[in-house]
């Protein structure tokens, strides 16, 4: 299927669907802003044995200097990036669908802060925030329901002298703060702000999923398609590479850039 029929197919379900309408989104979305994915084909992508390796708690546990290092190197530059336009049009097509009644929610993947910046107010991040600390300790109350700001933690000093003696203490227990993401071998449920019962609960009620700059290769993209398929809500995907983790047989494929498909998308309902 050429791109353009693809993007009115999406185009054509996104105008008359009145219900809910779920937004999926992975690193593809932030490739615009200057911020590379782990598995895509972008110059940038290291899909490589360390990001499975560190990005674990059990690494954390082991070596908690050194995974804060990683962290620090592949995730501080993500301060200064700036939303693009395919941020802009997925918080335009959220106005829009509830200007006119419908129900929305973004649910992403992404720990960088674009979305928000662009103006998109229903959004689950169920991988957490990379400007955003937390407790590490499980025994401690605020490890599952509280984080802090990057920004009001001393990382400075450890930048500058990465040892255990200058990794910021939790203000409750003292225990080593962590960054607070979802790592690789954590489970939905371990923190309040990833928002998982809001996920779940909408997959009950969405009627049509629309997924972008995603590889549907982590356990919410799974989750989300488990769901579609069992309900025969319709799935689009909006990727430039191959569906790798596609299990949905009739789910459409809109193979083009996320900054460049989504605009036209939004262009063409706005005319609607
Ligand atoms: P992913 O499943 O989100 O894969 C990225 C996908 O984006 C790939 O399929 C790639 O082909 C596609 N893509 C590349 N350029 C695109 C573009 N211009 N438009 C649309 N799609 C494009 O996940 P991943 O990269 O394997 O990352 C794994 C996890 O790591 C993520 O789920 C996330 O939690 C975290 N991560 C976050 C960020 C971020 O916050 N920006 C960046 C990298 C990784």
């Amino acid at each position: 299927m050429t791109l353009e029929t693809s993007a009115r197919k999406l185009i054509d379900a996104i105008a008359h669907e009145k219900g809910l309408i779920l937004a999926l989104t992975g690193a593809g979305v932030s490739v615009a802003s200057g911020i590379p994915t782990f598995r895509g084909s972008d110059p940038g992508a290291i899909w490589t044995r360390d990001v499975r390796e560190m990005a674990t708690i059990q690494y954390f546990r082991r070596n908690p200097v050194s995974a804060w290092q990683w962290y620090r190197a592949r995730f501080a530059s993500t301060d200064e990036a700036r939303p693009n336009s395919a941020h802009t049009a997925l918080a335009a097509l959220e106005r829009w669908h509830i200007d006119r009644g419908g129900r929305f929610l973004l649910v992403t993947q992404n720990i960088d802060s674009l979305h928000e910046q662009a103006g998109s107010i229903h959004l689950a991040k169920v991988h957490g925030s990379a400007n955003r600390a937390r407790c590490s300790r499980e025994e401690c109350s605020r490890s599952s329901t509280r984080s802090v700001a990057i920004a009001d933690l001393d990382l400075a000093t450890f930048d500058g002298n990465p040892r255990l003696e200058t990794i910021p203490r939790c203000a409750g227990c003292g225990g080593l703060m962590r960054p607070h993401v979802l790592f690789f071998d954590e489970e939905y449920i371990g923190h309040t702000d990833y928002q998982w019962p809001k996920v779940t609960a909408a997959c009950d009620g969405m009627r049509l999923v629309v997924a972008v700059g995603t590889s549907l290769s982590v356990g919410v993209t799974d989750f989300v398609q488990m769901s579609a398929g069992r309900r025969g809500v319709p799935l689009f995907i909006v990727e430039p590479g191959s569906l790798v983790g596609a299990t949905i047989p009739d789910a459409v494929h809109v193979r083009g850039k996320a900054e460049e498909v989504l605009p036209m998308v939004m262009t063409a309902l706005q005319r609607v």
